[in-house]
């Protein structure tokens, strides 16, 4: 009994070198048992490129010689490889010595020429396959195997394009048929052309090696086609764009028409039709990993899915026509339409706005002024007589496209679609359904194309909670929050969040990921890799990764950057903010911030710039919500002053004190910063604005630790030398609160809407009276939390617990994909 028939193509990328000439017949030698196999194969990998230049450049009268040897030089490596493996390459090599004259000849007839003829044309890019599958009956008859080499001869062909040929598959079947010779385990065939009446080549268009295969499957009936490439098969997206593309394990013969028009390059979509005709099952696989299943390209697709995958297409224009004089008339679009066609452009699509005040239409750019002239011709009297204004076209455009058979049953994915785009800061341009009520497509900027395609596949093929940071600072609370995401990674993977680091700054250099940072190397791919920086590259990460809902995580201290967070907000970024310095500037900005937060849909957290960790902000947020009003507030607020008062309750003279509080690393560099009492003017009015007061820094009343126009002019080094002459007057104070059972204490207070920093004597059975060490303390009075006051202590300083409390904002500006 004869074996079954199968169908396997092998592309330029399965043809590259050496390697992937073994890889291919390797895979080859696996079905040769069980069937008889039809080889159709590409050019090497480049090739037909290459040959497309060199007869371009010598038609612009340049050196396409040179082009035309990098060619040869392409395949000849590969038979000197296998020459070096002691294979024979009696058909390969014989066909290039034949070959690399005849198309000098040519190359340089077309440069004095200045044109190609179609034919030339055709016979000249026909020459990567016809050497490709020549070499491969060479490599599999070396390793044993009867394989036979036909020419395209038994492929006629239905029309007469010499460059975008169909294959007569009746006429093909008894031909190919005829030649299969019963002894041969392979038959191998050049891909991409055909043969006329004449004996002539014509070729199948680009890629058409694809569909050479789908219509040998159909004319010879086979079980099955194979498309043999270097990826494991049909992705969710182009897998050098969204490094989390999924493998599909089968899609619908129209999904993947729609995948492949709008430019998923898995299997040409002229192809799909003599398959789909057919009914012949496809598998896309990787020739370098045959054990994976790959995709199967089939009529029906077992599991319905709602969104299969996205494609995007480059190098599309658009042009739109529109006036007052279209609306209404009938047969606009066909007379659109049949203008293009006469000139055998492809429309790639077209809308019509519901008005009928204009049509908006979609070419390749290599198509874009043959398009214009035709229509500028057929619309002459319209446009003569102002009917229509002049005819509108949009270069470097791209349309990106959603596609899934399951998507015409559910509401809502349009939307999303649209939303997802929307929130990578992408405009989009025009909206059409595809063709099959399968697809969404949309045309944005060329540009545009990856961040959207990017923005979609999160959307659609998620099913995390997605944090992406982009970390300003990355000093102490910095460094250490990277450390904490690292420890923290698999529990955040457990609980289905994915936390990416986009990019990383210091003062002075920026790195951004093209995907995302790695975490184990990030101070060492700074320093090398990092770039000098501003504002403006920080706000174009989101649209060059294509992320939905970015944030910017600021741990430094700058207020030129806190001064900022309006644009950054207004740009799509949440914020994390360490950083005081925005919520202390004037009040204005102050609600700046917070109505661009709300136009953006974004969050602005900043609970560390009170109390670092402890979760102050975020209580004192809800009770205000839920309708509670402060009465007082009372805290310290200073980690380096509560171990300074607690130090002189022991009787330590406050110069001791102080340099005691440097030794153990608590204050500022310069401990005047602490004693001044600045730093926890700026807490206090951050909170007081938190409770509603429309303060200013100036509106603080403060009395600093020390004099600070006495010691403040000392040098740093001498001054532990001065405080000593505050030593005494100070020790008094204590010594007399003492007396009265009370302590000294650094103590911000609000209250009857006013807002003071002073030493105070506090009850020592007080809650402030207990604050020491380092420790922080909140109290605040309230209508709910009244006589007894709610009471928040705990470290309020230092890079762990500020890193946490920045990481617990951080997981607050979670977004949700919705589920597919
Ligand atoms: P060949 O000529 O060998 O068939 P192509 O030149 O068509 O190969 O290119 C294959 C490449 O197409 C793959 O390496 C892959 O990166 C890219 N590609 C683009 N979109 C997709 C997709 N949706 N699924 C798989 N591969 C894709
Ligand atoms: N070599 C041809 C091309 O690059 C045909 C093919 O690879 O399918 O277009
Ligand atoms: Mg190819």
């Amino acid at each position: 009994m004869s074996k079954k028939l199968l169908v396997q193509k092998f592309g330029g990328t399965s043809l590259a070198d050496l390697a992937g000439f073994e890889a291919s017949a390797a895979v080859i030698s696996r079905y040769t048992d069980e069937y008889q196999v039809v080889v159709v194969l590409s050019a090497v990998k480049g090739v037909t490129d290459l040959l497309l230049t060199a007869i371009d450049t010598a038609v612009e009268g340049g050196n396409g010689a040179e082009y035309l040897e990098q060619a040869i030089a392409g395949e000849r490596s590969v038979v000197q490889d296998l020459a070096e493996q002691g294979v024979e390459t009696p058909l390969g090599s014989a066909f290039l010595e034949e070959q690399q004259a005849v198309l000098a000849r040519r190359v340089e007839g077309i440069r004095l020429l200045g044109q190609c003829p179609d034919k030339t044309r055709a016979r000249i890019l026909a020459t990567g396959e016809g050497f490709s599958s020549r070499l491969m009956v060479d490599l599999l008859n070396h390793r044993g195997f009867r394989a036979q080499w036909s020419d395209t001869d038994v492929l006629p062909l239905a029309n007469e394009d010499w460059l975008d040929s169909l294959i007569d598959t009746e006429a093909a079947a008894p031909l190919l048929k005829d030649r299969l010779e019963p002894a041969s385990q392979v038959m191998v065939l050049p891909g991409f052309y055909g043969r006329n009446a004449n004996g002539d080549i014509q070729l199948l268009g680009r890629n058409g090696t694809d569909y050479s295969a789908a219509a040998i499957a159909a004319a010879i009936g086979a079980g099955l086609c194979q498309i043999w490439k270097d990826v494991d098969g049909f992705f969710s997206a182009d897998p050098r764009i969204v490094t989390n593309a999924r493998c599909l394990d089968e899609v619908s013969y129209d999904e993947a028409m729609e995948l492949t028009y709008f430019g998923a390059k898995v299997i040409s979509a002229k192809a799909l039709t003599p398959l789909a005709a057919n009914n012949i099952p496809c598998e896309v696989r990787n020739t370098y990993d045959p054990s994976k299943p790959g995709t199967l390209v089939h009529a029906r697709a077992r599991r319905a899915l709602v969104v299969r995958g996205i494609s995007h297409l480059h190098d599309v224009s658009s042009i739109t026509l529109q006036g007052g004089g279209l609306r209404g008339r009938v047969g606009i679009a066909r007379r659109v339409m049949d203008a293009l066609a006469s000139e055998s452009i492809s429309i790639l699509l077209i809308v019509q706005s519901s008005s009928e005040y204009s049509i908006t239409l979609c070419v390749r750019q290599a198509d874009e002024r043959k398009a214009r002239r035709a229509l500028e011709e057929e619309f002459h009297f319209e446009r003569l007589h102002g009917l229509i204004e002049e005819i509108g076209v949009q270069s470097d455009r791209a349309v990106v496209s959603l596609v899934g058979e399951g998507m015409k049953h559910y509401r809502g994915i349009a939307a999303k679609f649209l939303t997802a785009i929307s929130s990578a800061g992408v405009n989009v341009e025009v909206i059409a359904q595809g063709s099959t009520e399968c697809a969404i497509a949309v045309v944005v900027r060329g540009e545009d194309a990856q961040p959207a395609t990017r923005a979609c596949h999160t959307a659609f093929f998620s099913h995390s909670t997605h944090i992406d940071v982009i970390l300003l600072g990355c000093g102490n609370v910095g460094g250490e929050l990277l450390d904490q995401f690292q420890r923290q990674a698999e529990s955040l993977i457990e609980h289905h969040v994915d936390l990416r680091v986009r990019a990383i700054a210091n003062s002075r250099k920026l790195l951004v990921a093209d995907d995302v940072i790695d975490l184990d190397c990030w101070q060492e791919t700074l320093a090398a890799e990092g770039k000098a920086w501003s504002l403006e590259d920080v706000i174009a990460i989101r649209k060059k990764l294509g992320l939905l809902s970015p944030t910017i995580v600021d741990c430094t201290t700058d207020e030129k950057l806190a001064l900022e967070y309006v644009r950054l907000l207004d740009n799509g970024f949440n914020i994390v903010a360490a950083n005081k310095k925005a919520n202390t500037s004037g009040y204005d900005y102050y609600r700046d911030m917070r109505d661009a937060a709300a136009r953006n849909f974004r969050k602005f957290l900043y609970e560390t710039n009170v109390a670092a960790g402890l979760p102050f902000i975020d209580t004192l947020q809800g009770l205000m919500r839920s309708g509670d009003e402060l009465r007082t507030f009372e805290g310290i607020l200073s980690g380096s002053l509560s171990m300074i008062f607690g130090l002189l309750e022991d009787g330590i003279p406050l110069s001791q004190a102080v340099a005691k509080a440097m030794e153990l690393g608590y204050t500022e560099p310069d401990p005047r910063d602490d004693l001044s009492g600045m730093d926890v003017v700026r807490k206090l009015l951050i909170i007081a604005r938190e409770v509603g007061l429309q303060l200013e820094l100036e509106d603080i009343e403060v009395e600093p630790v020390i004099p600070m126009d006495e010691v403040g002019l000392v040098d740093r080094s001498e001054l532990i030398g001065a405080l000593q002459s505050l030593d005494e007057s100070i020790s008094e104070r204590v010594a007399e609160a003492s007396a009265a059972g009370n302590v000294l204490r650094y103590v911000a207070r609000v209250e009857d809407g006013k807002c003071r920093v002073s030493i105070e004597e506090v009850p020592q059975n007080k809650p402030l009276g207990a604050i020491r060490d380092g420790e922080n303390a909140l109290v605040i009075h309230t209508h709910y939390y009244q006589p007894i006051p709610m009471v928040l202590r705990g470290y309020g300083a230092g890079a762990a617990v500020t890193a946490a409390g920045v990481f617990g904002d951080l997981l607050r500006t979670v977004w949700r994909p919705l589920d597919n």
